[in-house]
């Protein structure tokens, strides 16, 4: 599995919603397909879950227009760094989970996701929090908090 590091993050807020509906059913399959042992290449270019995204053209993201790929691409090695991981490092997805509870707080998501548009809706978050939750009283799954897609509005 190749995911770039910010979306390590976008996974651990979804909720069954997404750029279209073919984004959408490639989220659910990637994010459905994780275990604590599945190996995870991280990177800072587009990944498994952009591959079907609407927004990815040839010079990688324009979510928020031209231009929009290498704020992607800082935001991605802010999350590497953050992680104490390399781009093109392959890591258990269990691992990962551990190193986001150790190095991520809820908090820290204004400085990293910037003006993505899905976090003021506040999944992302609120896993964040859970995530704080579960670390006390369970070992890792395929996110730190695992709310069902499509239960949430
Ligand atoms: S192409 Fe951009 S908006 Fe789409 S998944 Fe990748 S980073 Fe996110």
């Amino acid at each position: 599995m190749r995911l770039r590091a910010h979306n390590l993050l976008c996974i651990q807020g979804f909720v069954g919603k997404g750029y279209s509906p073919e984004f959408v059913a490639n989220m659910k399959l990637v994010v459905g397909g994780l275990r604590g042992t599945t190996e995870v290449t991280v990177l800072d270019e587009p990944d498994s879950l952009c591959a079907k995204c609407p927004n990815l053209k040839a010079n990688g993201c324009t979510l928020h227009g031209e231009g929009t790929e290498k704020g992607i691409v800082a935001q991605d090695r802010d999350v590497l760094a953050r992680l104490g991981l390399r781009a093109g490092e392959t890591v258990t997805w269990g691992a990962i989970l551990e190193r986001i509870r150790a190095n991520v707080r809820p908090d820290d998501l204004d400085d990293i996701c910037g003006s993505c548009p899905w976090l003021p809706l506040g999944h992302c978050r609120s896993s964040m929090y859970g995530a704080r939750h579960t670390s006390m009283n369970g070992g890792p799954g395929a996110r730190l908090h695992c709310t069902e897609p499509d239960t949430l509005q």
